[in-house]
């Protein structure tokens, strides 16, 4: 169980997050950090992560901390969509599932479409509970039963 501040022996993310690589910052609180997804797949492709080391979205919990946590990430990325890609199709939000996610530290694909080139759509593609799970839904998954304020 990797308490607050854990951070997995060489992680890239972990590096992002505490600003020990040139990587510029988009946003960044005690909670997150923003930045421009280094292979981007869209008009504007961002990831939000948690400053804490989450491997993946299978590490989350139905928990009130869990919770807020992917709310904020996701506030944080429509916060960001919307300043820099207002004008924008369609805005989408979500993570991929293990073992299918690229990097072992949890982080939000936030995409402005559309995407570029265009078949880089596939990467994207719910299947189940395979590929690519919107924000929404895993809120949903892991919202307490106990109404968060
Ligand atoms: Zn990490
Ligand atoms: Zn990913």
């Amino acid at each position: 169980m990797a308490g607050a501040g854990a951070v997995a022996a060489s992680c890239i993310f972990c590096d992002i997050a505490r600003k020990s690589t040139s990587t510029a910052l988009l946003h960044a609180d005690d909670k997150v950090v923003a930045f421009q997804d280094i292979n981007p797949s869209a008009f504007r492709h961002y990831l939000v992560i948690p400053v804490e080391h989450i491997p993946t979205v299978k590490h989350l919990h139905r928990k009130a901390e869990d919770y807020s946590l992917v709310s904020h990430m996701l506030d944080v990325g429509k916060m960001l969509l919307l300043r820099d890609a207002p004008q924008a199709k369609h805005h989408r939000f979500g993570f991929h599932q293990p073992p299918l996610n690229s990097v072992d530290h949890l982080h939000l694909h936030c995409l402005a479409l559309p995407y570029t080139p265009r078949w880089r759509c596939m990467k994207y593609m719910s299947l189940g509970s395979l590929g690519f799970i919107e924000a929404d839904k895993l809120l949903e998954k892991i919202k307490p039963a106990i109404a968060v304020p």
